[in-house]
């Protein structure tokens, strides 16, 4: 099956890997017996670490590939920790989310608009 960019809009976008701090407990690494490759975080306190690159001031995940906006890519995207397992486009199963609407429109991208039901 092929996956059109009508059917999956973040393809084409990738602003909330490049606008949040991206932080989670650190034993969802590797390294604490879960799946994100603990190279590409770093420390945030004795309990959480976040992504290498979102922790500053232009925020940009060292996991996402390509030009957002264009075409993007996540490299670890089976290995993904949970905050970005749990972030949802704005109109994903209906439902708004604000903060899709504030990382696309820091790069000049519109909200996006929900497609509807399925
Ligand atoms: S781990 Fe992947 S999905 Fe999560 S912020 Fe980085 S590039 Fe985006």
């Amino acid at each position: 099956m092929t996956m059109s960019n009508y059917d999956n809009p973040c393809i084409d976008c990738g602003a909330c890997c490049a606008w949040f701090r991206v932080s989670f407990y650190w034993a969802e690494c590797r390294d604490g017996g879960g799946v994100v490759p603990e190279e590409l975080t770093e420390p945030l306190s004795p309990f959480l670490c976040c992504m290498n690159g979102t922790n500053q001031r232009q925020p940009r995940c060292q996991a996402l590939s390509g030009e957002v906006g264009k075409s993007v890519r996540c490299t670890i995207y089976p290995s993904r920790p949970s905050p970005c397992r749990e972030f949802n486009r704005a109109g994903e199963q209906g439902k708004p989310n604000d903060a899709c609407d504030r990382a696309r429109a820091q790069y000049g991208l519109p909200p996006l608009v929900n497609p509807g039901p399925g």
